[in-house]
Order: structure tokens, then C-alpha cells, then sequence
């Protein structure tokens, strides 16, 4: 689904990931560990293709089978290719309506797809007029997943999606993740949470722009 090679990243001048190897397939879920600063965010903006300048290889399934280099398309091409990412500040249109947060991010298929999603996120049903910076931070960020969820990815990027959340809707939010992943999604998180942490089929964990530990080997590109 997604594969690393030897990633290196940059702001301006300054790095902040020094060839981070990764591999992960559909229906996985990667949890990235690491200290403020280690590079959990760049990480995540470097397989998006925001903010970030990057060196190495952004490997992506395409939907045909094929693994594709995306490392230098813009991040809306990636996102047509089957990725989502939810930024740690959420990045909602606060004087929109839930519903039209969710249509913004719709494409052709938007209200199968919002039915869709409301099922997941059954507590965002109630309030879909409601404008949502009139939500508590936990259902901003229900609505954030939800929109980007509109798109159709097939790998799902979330920085800290739990960080500063009510314990319920933490464990509402989780349920939808491992849900999501039961049904095929992939999902490659920076997240302390205990529960996402302990299902995670592999940790991820980044030491001042390392991996740490022994890399598993890579097979060779096809
Ligand atoms: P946190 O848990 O605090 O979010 P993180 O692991 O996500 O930390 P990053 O935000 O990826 O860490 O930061 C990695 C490095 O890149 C740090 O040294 C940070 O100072 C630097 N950095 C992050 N954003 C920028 C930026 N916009 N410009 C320059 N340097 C940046």
C-alpha cells in the first residue's frame, strides 16, 4: 500500500527526517511513536506532499495494483490516489454546517458517501446543521476524520487524532479507526493512545528524525 525508502525531509534548509524506511500494506495500521520534535508530523506531511521538501522514495498502490512514486505530486494529486490526512489542527470551515463541511469534501458519489459516513460517526448525525465551530474540540474532530473519509482514501494519515478528546469520544473515534481498518483501510498514525498503540500491527518509533531500532529489510522495487 505505501512504501518508504530512504526518506529524507526538509524545511528550507533545515532536516527533519534522515532516510526512514517503511512498508505497509492495506488493512494495517502503523502507530507513530517519538518526542516532540522527533518527526511524527513531518512524516506524515512528507507522505501528503505538504509543507515539506523531500529526498527518497513515496511508494503508493495504485488502484490498478501497481506501486507508484508520488513523492513529487502535489498533495492533491495524492489525494485522488487514495490518501487522506487529518492535521493535527483539524482545518475545518468553522462557519460551515457539519453538512456542508462534509459536501466540500465530497466528490460525485457525495450523498452515498455522506450516508456512509454518518453511519460510522453516528453522533455527528444529530448535528449536521449544526456550524462547526460550535462543536467541542472531540466533535470538531470526529468531523474531521469524517470529511476526510468523503474522499475515498485507501490510506488514512492522522496526526494525534486523540489528543484533547473526552474519554468517550476518544473510544467512539477508535472503534471507527480499527472498524475502518477491519474493512481494508490503512492507516498510519502519530497517537499515544493505549488502545490504538496495543492493536497496531507495527510502532513506528522516530528519535530526532530516525527510525529506532533495527529497520526490517525491504524486498526490492518491482
Ligand atoms: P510533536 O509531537 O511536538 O508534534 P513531532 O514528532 O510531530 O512533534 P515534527 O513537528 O515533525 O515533530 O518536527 C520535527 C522537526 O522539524 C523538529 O525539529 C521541528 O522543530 C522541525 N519543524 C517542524 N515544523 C517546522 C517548520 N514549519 N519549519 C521548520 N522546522 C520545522
Amino acid at each position: 500500500m505505501l512504501e518508504l525508502r530512504q526518506l529524507q525531509a526538509f524545511y528550507g534548509p533545515a532536516q527533519a527526517l534522515f532516510g526512514v524506511d517503511l512498508q505497509m500494506q492495506a488493512g494495517q495500521m502503523v502507530v507513530l511513536q517519538g518526542l516532540n520534535g522527533a518527526g511524527k508530523s513531518t512524516l506524515l506531511k512528507s507522505v501528503m506532499g505538504l509543507e515539506v521538501s523531500t529526498i527518497g522514495e513515496v511508494r503508493l498502490r495504485s488502484v490498478q495494483g501497481q506501486m507508484v512514486e508520488v513523492g513529487q505530486w502535489s498533495s492533491h494529486r495524492r489525494a485522488r490516489a487514495g490518501l487522506g490526512y487529518v492535521a493535527e489542527d483539524r482545518r475545518l470551515f468553522t462557519s460551515l454546517s457539519v453538512r456542508d463541511n462534509l459536501r466540500v469534501a465530497g466528490g460525485a458519489r457525495c450523498a452515498d458517501r455522506m450516508a456512509w459516513v454518518l453511519d460510522r460517526f453516528a453522533l455527528l448525525k444529530p448535528m449536521i446543521d449544526r456550524r462547526a465551530g460550535l462543536m467541542s474540540g472531540g466533535e470538531q474532530q470526529m468531523l474531521a476524520v469524517a470529511r476526510t473519509l468523503m474522499t475515498e482514501p485507501r490510506l488514512l494519515l492522522l496526526d494525534e487524532p486523540c489528543e484533547g478528546i473526552s474519554p468517550v469520544l476518544v473510544d467512539a473515534l477508535v472503534q471507527v479507526l480499527l472498524d475502518l481498518r477491519a474493512q481494508g483501510l490503512a492507516l498510519l498514525v502519530a497517537e499515544q493512545n493505549r488502545v490504538l498503540m496495543r492493536s497496531a500491527d507495527r510502532l513506528l518509533v522516530l528519535v530526532a528524525g530516525k527510525v529506532q531500532g533495527p529497520q526490517p529489510s525491504l524486498p526490492e522495487p518491482d
